[in-house]
């Protein structure tokens, strides 16, 4: 049976709905409508960096298929292999969720309301060309 969400839990829920919305509305401050990576099409703006640089995703920038990912944060192991535009939508979702998590929130709410964030950021746009 599955219990009712503690207080605790409807205050992470919702700070992880502002948390999403603060990423969401600051992207039209740094981007275009429709930007688009000049070397590979990419159209997720998360990956792309600062305000005001040429629209080039990270993946184009750093020029690798794959990074090390922390699935603890602050580059602790163990870090899994993961592609860097992917890991940009990753470290975001763990800079919030950091946020969001507060004692007396289960661990299967966490990774819950974790993966829901990353789908909110995922969704976007693409974080991978087309192939
Ligand atoms: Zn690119």
């Amino acid at each position: 049976m599955i219990e009712p969400a503690t207080p605790e839990e409807i205050l992470a829920v919702n700070r992880s709905l502002l948390g999403v919305e603060r990423v969401i509305s600051r992207i039209p401050k740094a981007w275009p409508k429709g930007v688009v990576c000049i070397d590979c099409g990419v159209t997720n703006p998360i990956p792309f960096g600062r305000v005001g640089s040429r629209p080039l995703c990270y993946r184009c920038k750093v020029q690798r298929i794959a990074e090390q990912h922390s699935l603890i944060g602050e580059h602790q192991p163990p870090r899994v292999p993961t592609d860097p535009n992917d890991h940009k939508v990753l470290d975001e979702t763990q800079r919030i969720m950091r946020l969001v998590i507060v004692p007396g929130v289960r661990p299967e709410v966490a990774a819950n309301v974790s993966a829901w964030v990353a789908l909110q950021l995922a969704g976007l746009g693409t974080l991978r060309a087309v192939a």
